[in-house]
Parts: structure tokens; C-alpha cells; sequence
């Protein structure tokens, strides 16, 4: 064990920086990463102020953070793939390679999962870690380490863009234009949508989502969503509605947005079970797919950063120094409704 400093979330409502034991010698098969940028998540933020998510329960002090890129500076033994030196960014979380789950390819519902930052597992707000090289991915020269950052909250977007199957041309429906919101409808957009209708409440998010090109912005304060998809699919409805809203208003009128055979992908997690129209999904035979954070994602979200297709750059509010990483947290929980993300510069 190694003293070191980082982001405690002590207890509920109460954020420390200071020395803490971390394990920081490299076995086989690791690298150690001296962190450089760290995203501040919801689910950050949400441990902060609730102390909790579902049946994940801070008890013990916790390091928070599990957005992060920064710089190989030990390898492992049996490590190939990486050197000292390289700038990479890493999946937070690992799951037992053996288990059934892994065996399938669906690794990230293995229910041995560790994921950094989820109690009791420490985050990687501090200044180095030790993780497995197989889930460290290198960045090209032309990606930054704060676009690195971005790597895990976009992979969200990639695993709901794939589990849409979408095909070239198709209209999509992103319904919450909050951070996660607007990179499903960026990945949408990568993956071949023609369109994506976005709506909201809030118009400064709608604003920032519409800087895309492809983005349709619909305030539904002002319009109802029902009529705008109609309308601009002729009757028709949308090949594929992402519900990213977590609202359970959402689930309401939901099956009136698809297309006959069309596909709902459910990324929100309403905190309440909800009823859901299931005549409704019934008459139009509706695939409904659900997202649990993401599974062979990074590489791809990686590749679509260096070939300059996704731009998230606009998408980072505001950059604070370690040592402000309190405020950071601070400003996360105004959740202002013009920050998408925050970040933490941990490297000096
Ligand atoms: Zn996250």
C-alpha cells in the first residue's frame, strides 16, 4: 500500500482531499497510469449527494472517478500492447474474465463486475493507479487526454447506437438531452441516423445538442413530441427511440413515437418501477433493448475520435485543478443546465 492523495468521499455530503492507502504495485498482466484528466460523472455526484445508487451503498470512505486518461509509467510483466509513455484512457470497469457472463461477450453484465468508484471499489481521482492492460487503450497522437476522459461517458452512447442495430438513413428519437442524451444522439449520428429528433425541457441543452449537425432540437415545453415526431416522419414515426430521460412521463406516450417494427433503446433509469403500454409495443411489435453501461466500446468510441467523425470537445464545460476538485463537485451538483461536463485536471 502507497500513501497517496485524491477525492474522498468520506460520507454522504462530505468530500475530503487528502492522503489515502491506495495499492499501487503493478502485477502481471497491469500498468500503472499517472492520471491526467478526470470526467466528474452523475453517478459521482449522485454517491455525493445521496450516498448511495440502487443497492450500491457508501460505507467506507471512497475515492470517487472513473472517467479518466493519463500516461503509462510502469508495465507489468507479460504487458505487449503498452509502453512507458503512452497516453491511454481505461475502462473502469473489470469483471471476472471466467465468469459466464464474460464467456458470452457480455462482460459488462457479469455480476462480479468491479467498477471503479462504485462502492467499495475506489475511484482514480489520485494522481497514479494500477489497472489491466487488457481494458487500457492506447489514444492517437490528434486525441487529448480531456477527450480521453470522454471515452467512457460516449461509450454509453456507442453501446445504445449498437444495441439499436441502426441502419444508414434512419430517424432517431433521443428523448433527455442531459450529458448522456446528447452523446447517444452523437453516436446515433455516427452510426448512421440521418437525423435525431432531440427533446427536452431545458433549451440550453437543447442548444448544445443542436450544434450537431443531424440534431433536430424540440423543446417540449413548447411542443408536444407525439405531434413534432408525426410530423416530421409523415405519419410514420421514428425508427428508433432512445429513451435517455429517466422520467417515467417519458413512458406515457413512448410507443406513440416509434415506427411499425421500429426499436426502443432504454438508457434512463427511472428511481421508481413504471407502467409500461405494452398493447402498444404489442400492435407495433417493437424491439425493446436495454443498455447497462458497455461492452467492446472503447476501441471503436476511440477511432471515431482520431478519424475526426466525433468532435465531443464542445461538450466540456469547464476544467478545474486537482486541488479545486471540491468545487468541481460543487458545481456539478447546480447541475447548471449549460454544463454537460465538468473535468478534473489531476496531472500538473
Ligand atoms: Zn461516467
Amino acid at each position: 500500500m502507497t500513501k497517496v492523495r485524491a477525492l474522498v468521499l468520506e460520507r454522504q455530503h462530505e468530500l475530503a482531499l487528502r492522503d489515502i492507502e491506495m495499492p499501487l504495485e503493478v502485477g502481471p498482466g497491469e500498468v500503472k497510469i499517472a492520471i491526467h484528466t478526470v470526467g466528474v460523472c452523475g453517478s459521482d455526484v449522485h454517491y455525493y449527494t445521496h450516498g448511495k445508487i440502487g443497492p450500491f451503498v457508501v460505507n467506507a470512505p471512497m475515492v470517487l472517478g472513473h472517467e479518466a486518461a493519463g500516461t503509462v509509467t510502469e508495465i507489468g510483466e507479460g504487458v505487449t500492447h503498452l509502453k512507458v509513455g503512452d497516453r491511454v484512457c481505461m475502462e473502469p470497469g473489470i469483471p471476472d474474465p471466467n465468469s459466464r457472463a464474460s464467456r458470452l461477450g457480455m462482460y459488462n453484465v457479469d455480476p462480479a463486475v468491479r467498477f471503479w468508484a462504485t462502492p467499495p471499489i475506489h475511484g482514480v481521482l489520485t494522481p497514479e493507479v494500477v489497472h489491466p492492460a487488457n481494458y487500457t487503450f492506447k489514444l492517437p497522437d490528434n486525441v487529448s487526454f480531456a477527450e480521453g476522459a470522454m471515452v467512457e461517458p460516449f461509450a454509453v452512447g456507442m453501446q445504445a447506437a449498437y444495441k439499436a442495430s441502426i441502419k444508414p438513413g434512419d430517424t432517431a428519437v433521443v428523448l433527455g438531452a442531459g450529458p448522456i442524451g446528447t452523446m447517444v444522439a452523437i453516436a446515433a449520428l455516427a452510426g448512421g441516423c440521418a437525423r435525431v429528433i432531440v427533446a427536452d425541457l431545458a433549451q440550453p441543452k437543447l442548444d448544445i445538442a443542436a450544434q450537431y449537425q443531424g440534431v433536430i432540437p424540440v423543446n417540449i415545453r413548447e411542443k408536444n413530441i407525439v405531434e413534432e415526431v408525426a410530423r416530421l416522419t409523415d405519419g410514420w414515426g421514428a425508427d428508433v427511440v432512445f429513451e435517455c430521460s429517466g422520467s417515467p412521463h417519458a413512458w406515457k406516450t413512448i410507443m406513440d413515437l416509434p415506427r411499425p417494427g421500429g426499436t426502443i433503446v432504454v438508457v434512463g433509469l427511472p428511481v421508481e418501477p413504471v407502467a409500461v403500454d405494452i398493447a402498444g409495443a404489442s400492435t407495433k411489435e417493437l424491439r425493446i433493448e436495454n443498455v447497462f453501461r458497455y461492452a467492446h466500446q472503447y476501441d471503436r468510441a476511440i477511432a471515431l475520435f482520431a478519424s475526426g467523425k466525433v468532435d465531443l470537445k464542445p461538450l466540456i464545460s469547464e476544467t478545474f485543478a486537482f486541488e479545486d476538485s471540491i468545487a468541481a463537485f460543487d458545481r456539478a451538483v447546480e447541475a447548471r443546465p449549460s454544463d454537460v461536463k465538468l473535468q478534473i485536471r489531476v496531472a500538473q
